[in-house]
């Protein structure tokens, strides 16, 4: 580790500007719109190509590729990558493993400014990414806009937030001692990010861990490998030393396992399903021989996310606020509202003029500007949500979709069931799709009830007009992000620091004053002096 100089990096934080939200995009500005379709139009020029794994510095190549696809015109290959299988993963290992010393000496000012390139190279091609996730993650272009700014976010936000934590911390001086704590990094770092947030989340988790000083291991989702590839670019073009930075792609499955029991590994930054972050959860705690360490497990997980309509809440802006979070990404955000629990004072008004938005939803391919909702991901997410509707007929009543919306991608209608018991499957069960659950509630107390009914506790927004109702829910609606008559999808890097609570994982609170931490740990050095 060099030698910590506080001096240094207070001089680099005030030397930047305090951190601000990425401006996003407004597409009915004329600029706006026919940059995006020279970007779509440049990057369909694109698809297709071969992309390699990076491994101690280079590329190569695996015996087996893969293909990720359009969502929104399955035939259409977007990128081809290497299927790493279990010896290219540990090769990977290994070689963040060897590069680790060296990472870790370089200053942490250093690292920074690397990090702060990126967010600038990021923010340059703007709009190329954009049409990345238009056509790889289905993304209609405001989602993207968001998604992409949120990512510039988090390279600007974790870059002043390590200079905190580069130099010495202030401690209380013992008599007759020199005292002082700084943070070291921990490692090597599994990074596993999902496929719904394919630039944001990705790079989110990968820079901080970085910049802390770790060197990584990232396996980007299957469904979004050409963004992870890009944005590795990006990180060497701005600096980052390729050794420090290991691409793997393939299977989950099939690698996954094998770099979570991994000896060396030493920490893991998940943030997909539940299913997938107790599994590592419970290998990772298991130790290995020639292991010497506790792994860190920082894992975010799945949402059954609420939105409670209260008797004196805005009907109109409590209608806009649930769908936009059911409905934007076709909801597949793990904020996104699946349950909406509205007072039985408004329920069938709300209901009203819930649907005649909902009818309004125009679905279709991500690229056109006039379609609010883009297809789902994949064929087997596709199959897994009409399931869950299929379950909901029986376990609601079904006001508007119900099955796929024409087109060759994998398109669903927003699909609305109300008088859904808290029993039900679809009002207990992460859809991660565009079905939402409508309950009445009784009153307030009620109201809250069922929001809590729930083993997940990630997202969820109260819209009422009285604020003793809202200082209630500020004290027993369970959930790591609350929000009061706006959304419950959007959260802000910095404002909104995001994680949840239960099953939706570990609380690291993403772009939050605490989250690098996680990926340091702290040494007391006491001298005695004379
Ligand atoms: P997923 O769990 O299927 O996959 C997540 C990642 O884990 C992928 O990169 C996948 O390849 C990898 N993986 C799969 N099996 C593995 C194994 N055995 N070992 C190691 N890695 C393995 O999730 P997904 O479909 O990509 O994402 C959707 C889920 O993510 C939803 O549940 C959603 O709520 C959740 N999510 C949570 C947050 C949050 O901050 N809490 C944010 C976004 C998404």
């Amino acid at each position: 580790m060099a030698e910590p100089t506080l001096a240094a990096s207070n001089a680099l934080l005030k030397a930047l500007p305090e951190f601000r939200n990425e401006p996003w995009a407004d597409f009915s500005v004329e600029d706006n719109r026919r940059a995006m379709t020279e970007a779509l139009a440049a990057v369909r020029a694109q698809l297709g190509r071969e992309y390699e794994l990076l491994i101690a510095g280079r590329r190569r190549k695996a015996a087996r590729q893969f293909i990720s696809i359009n969502p929104s015109r399955p035939s259409e290959v977007v990128g081809v990558h290497q299927r790493a299988g279990e010896a290219l993963a540990v090769e990977a290992l290994e070689a963040a493993t060897a590069f680790f010393p060296v990472w870790k000496k370089v200053p942490a000012e250093e690292r920074v400014r690397m990090l702060l390139r990126a967010g600038e190279l990021l923010r340059r091609r703007k709009f190329e990414f954009e049409a990345w996730e238009v056509f790889e993650a289905g993304k209609t272009w405001p989602e993207a806009d968001a998604d992409v700014s949120e990512a510039i976010d988090f390279c600007e936000y974790y870059a002043r937030q390590m200079l905190r934590f580069a130099g010495p911390i202030p401690v209380p001086q013992f008599p007759g001692e020199r005292d002082e704590l700084r943070y070291i990094p921990l490692g090597v770092g599994l990074i596993i990010p999902p496929w719904n947030f394919p630039l944001a989340i990705l790079v989110g988790m990968t820079t901080s861990a970085l910049v802390a000083g770790n060197t990584v291991v990232l396996k980007p989702s299957s469904d979004t490998p050409t963004i992870g590839a890009l944005f590795v670019d990006v990180l060497l073009e701005a600096g980052f030393p390729p050794e420090a930075i290991q691409f793997v792609t393939g299977s989950g499955a099939e690698v996954g396992d094998r770099l979570v029991v991994h000896p060396k590994t030493r920490f893991i930054s998940f943030t997909g399903s539940k299913e997938v972050g107790l599994r590592i959860n419970e290998l990772a705690a298991k130790p290995q021989p020639g292991q010497i360490w506790i792994k860190r497990v920082v894992a975010e997980m799945g949402g059954k996310d609420a939105i409670i309509v209260d008797s004196e809440a805005d009907l109109d802006a409590a209608v806009q606020g649930v769908l936009v979070s059911a409905y934007g990404f076709q909801g597949q955000k793990c904020s996104a509202c699946s349950r909406a629990i509205v007072d039985q004072t408004l329920y069938e008004e709300f209901l009203e003029r819930f649907l005649a938005k909902v009818r309004a939803i125009t679905v279709g391919p991500a690229d056109d500007p006039n379609n609010y909702m883009g297809p789902v991901i994949n064929e087997r997410a596709m199959q897994s949500i009409l399931g869950y509707i299929e379950i909901g007929k029986q376990e609601g009543r079904l006001l508007a979709g119900g099955g796929r919306a024409p087109g060759e991608g994998y398109f669903l209608e927003p699909t609305v069931f109300a008088d859904v018991s808290p029993r039900a499957r679809i009002f207990q069960e992460e859809i991660f799709g565009p079905v939402l659950a409508v309950t009445p509630a009784r009153d307030f107390d009620h109201a809250l009830e069922l929001a809590n009914d729930s083993e997940y506790g990630l997202t969820g927004s109260v819209y009422s007009r009285n604020r003793e109702k809202l200082a209630r829910a500020a004290e027993e609606f369970h959930v790591g992000n609350l929000y009061f008559n706006r959304k419950c999808t959007g959260a802000m890097v910095g404002s909104h620091p995001f994680g949840g609570f239960n099953m939706s994982g570990t609380d690291s609170k993403a772009g939050g004053p605490d989250y690098l931490l996680q990926f340091l740990q702290a040494k007391s050095i006491g001298e005695k002096l004379g």
